[in-house]
């Protein structure tokens, strides 16, 4: 299973900002914009993914709006293998089934199209977004992904908040590979 060096994670960490009291006082915001500003850092981190999940027979990619949208896109071009993404309420078109969850700082939903994953049977899907704080998240993304018929195979995040127990909330749902544990 292909993982970073430790000097390797050290390189991705310094490329991502860290901004204090945003968007609320008390959260130390994780901003990926400075990596994706960083071309080597990025393609740094792109070349990676694709090492680690090009022998996965991945049917889906499905990301987490919106951050989740720009490396899942950036993965399922490189690997060839199709995008869904999974959306805040009232912005997919389609019919749609969701799942409401709590977020670090207030309540959301996700929405995610009926049949995204119907033309595959028993679709093997990778989850990503670039970061799990409390698991809500991804523990509502993951559900809506195996409510399709689908199965989510690997939840993969940048950076893991392992402070904040969302890796073990999800950890017997899937298996999860977080790039960098924070
Ligand atoms: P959670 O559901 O608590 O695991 O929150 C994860 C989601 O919220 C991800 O989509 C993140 O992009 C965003 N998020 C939560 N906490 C932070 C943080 N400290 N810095 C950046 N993004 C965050």
């Amino acid at each position: 299973m292909h993982k970073l060096t430790k000097d390797e994670e050290l390189y991705l960490l310094n490329s991502i900002r860290t901004i204090k009291d945003f968007p609320k006082p008390g959260i130390l915001f994780r901003d990926i914009t400075t990596l994706l500003n960083n071309k080597d850092a990025f393609n740094f981190l792109m070349n990676h993914l694709e090492k680690r999940y090009k022998n996965y027979n991945l049917d889906f990619i499905a990301g987490i709006e919106s951050r989740g949208f720009i490396f899942g896109a950036a993965l399922s071009a490189k690997l060839e293998v199709p995008f869904v993404p999974i959306r805040k309420p009232k912005k997919l078109p389609h019919i749609t089934i969701s799942q409401k969850y709590s977020l670090e700082y207030g309540i959301d939903e996700v929405q995610i199209h009926i049949d995204a994953f119907s033309h595959i049977k028993d679709a093997k899907v990778l989850l990503i977004d670039d970061l799990i704080a409390t698991g809500g998240t991804a523990k509502a993304s993951i559900q809506l992904i195996n409510q399709t018929n689908a199965k989510c195979i690997e939840a993969c995040f940048l950076i893991d908040l392992k402070n904040l127990g969302g890796s073990n909330e999800i950890k017997n749902m899937t298996e999860i590979y977080s790039i960098l544990e924070v």
